[in-house]
């Protein structure tokens, strides 16, 4: 058993520390028991509806709440925000063609934007779209085109009690059976995620990205990646795959990369930055297209919903994000996380992902049904404690049926602990370990949410909830 202070590289025997110093700080707020019961009550029981002053530790996403190294704000000052053809802009599509392969560039406001453009680009109604477990954006822009999205990722993703080691893989048999059911022409394209964020962060292997290419091209099915975090999912190639065990990061990515045909982005996640997001590909076909819709939704073809600045510190953010200490400090926060609560029994999905810690709302409320929401009311009950803010990757996301207006009922009913990159200390993963205890030595009195406001669409977002009981 590695001791807590040395997992990061279970094979040295000293600890492991940030690769940087802190230059500027950011204050935090305390509130009281009483603030928070108002704040919670206000914002219907829904985390997203806090606003940020209540919260005391942030751990709702790892979207968008990135720390900006100092080069990174060196690069804002760089800004050339020139209406059309931003130095900014072919700095950046060099960058992504340097360290992820693709040869076009469309830059959009977020990884969404991208989502939605590959969807119009390339999805006709009756299409069927298969993908490694669904993500919230990706799979309305697929539906909202017309198209059936097709869950082909491994048995064990939906199972949080194995511990297989690539939970995000593609499970083969599995789509090769939908291309024999709704024919190769119908499908235009899968779609692998790289981490997957809702089975709690898990990777796909590369010998199973290999064999998803050699099976599509032999269908003539392209293959899109959400690459929102493929860094990530490069250092647990690097970690778990012995042929991989001295590769760089970088190089990595850039093989895993080279098995798709284009991919869509969150500058949010891996890329360092607040806001931006982009489409790549190697077809000129889908090129000429997205770059022409890019227009209508975006803004032009060399900014995308992006300022010039935008774009340059995410060219930066993107070099950063490949080396292998940043790498390795990043996911080795996670672990420290993980390992405290798996010292104190605390369920989780495991093997530890990539971004946060998945706690297993049913293993907590086991008392609760799937209806009472056990992993919103995990989420509310945490903010209550203690003031740190999580969210639900339950039910709620999982929306309605879009044929039958039935709850979608996911075998995963989790609450996640996303860590922002470079944001907090070791110290503040401490007192978050601290209060999820709390919330499970109180677990049996508590007693469910009900819903009481339901929006139409992505309805986790904004959903109000009542307390039950
Ligand atoms: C965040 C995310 C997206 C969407 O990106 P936005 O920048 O939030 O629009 C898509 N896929 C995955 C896996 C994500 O985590």
């Amino acid at each position: 058993m590695p001791s807590l202070h040395t997992m990061g590289q279970q094979q040295d025997r000293r600890s492991w520390a940030e690769p940087y110093k802190i230059k500027a700080v950011e204050p935090l707020h305390m509130t009281t028991r009483e603030q928070r019961e108002r704040a919670i009550a206000d914002a219907g029981y829904n985390t997203f509806l806090l606003h940020s002053r209540d919260v005391y530790i942030d751990l709702l996403t790892d979207s968008g709440t990135n720390a900006m190294s100092d080069r990174q704000w060196a690069a804002i000052m760089l800004g050339d925000e020139a209406y059309a053809g931003s130095e900014n802009f072919y700095h950046l599509e060099k960058t992504v063609r340097e360290v992820y392969g693709f040869k076009y560039l469309v830059p959009t406001h977020q990884g969404r934007g991208a989502e939605n453009i590959l969807s119009s680009t390339l999805i006709r109604p009756g299409h069927h779209v298969p993908g490694n477990m669904y993500f919230t954006t990706t799979r309305y822009h697929q539906e909202a085109n017309g198209a059936t999205f097709h869950d082909v990722v491994v048995d064990e993703a939906h199972d949080t009690s194995s511990d297989f080691e690539f939970k995000g893989n593609v499970d083969l048999a599995k789509l090769e059976r939908l291309i024999d059911e709704v024919r190769a022409d119908q499908i235009p394209y899968v779609c692998v995620a790289a981490t997957v964020n809702m089975a709690g962060g898990q990777p796909i292997s590369m010998d199973n990205m290999r064999a998803v290419r050699e099976l599509t091209a032999r269908h003539g099915i392209p293959i899109y990646l959400d690459a929102t975090r493929a860094v990530e999912n490069a250092l647990f190639i690097q970690e778990r795959d012995e042929h991989y065990a001295g590769t760089p990061i970088a190089e990595i990515l850039k093989e895993f990369c080279s098995y798709a045909d284009g991919a869509t982005m969150s500058g949010k996640k891996d890329p360092l930055v607040n806001i931006g997001g982009w489409l790549s590909t190697n077809d000129p076909d889908v090129y000429e297209e997205a770059r022409n819709l890019v227009v209508v939704y975006e803004g032009l073809h060399t900014y995308g919903g992006m300022a010039g600045r935008d774009m340059e510190a995410m060219a930066v953010g993107i070099r950063e994000s490949v080396r292998d200490d940043h790498m390795k400090s990043r996911i080795g926060q996670v672990r420290y996380l993980g390992m405290l609560l798996e010292e104190w029994g605390i369920p989780f999905v495991k093997p530890i992902g990539g971004h946060g810690i998945f706690l297993d709302a049913r293993a907590f409320y086991p008392h609760l049904d799937q209806e009472q929401f056990p992993a919103q009311t995990l989420a509310a009950e945490l903010y209550l404690d203690s003031g740190i803010r999580a969210m639900e990757r339950g039910i709620v996301s999982a929306g309605r049926d879009p044929v039958t207006g039935e709850h979608r009922r996911p075998k995963l009913e989790l609450t996640r602990l996303t860590i922002p990159r470079r944001v907090y200390t070791q110290a503040h993963m401490d007192v978050v370990a601290e209060a999820v205890k709390e919330c499970f030595d109180q677990r049996e009195s508590v007693k469910g949410l009900r819903m009481v406001y339901e929006p139409k669409y992505l309805r986790f977002f904004q959903a109000r909830f009542e307390p039950l009981g």
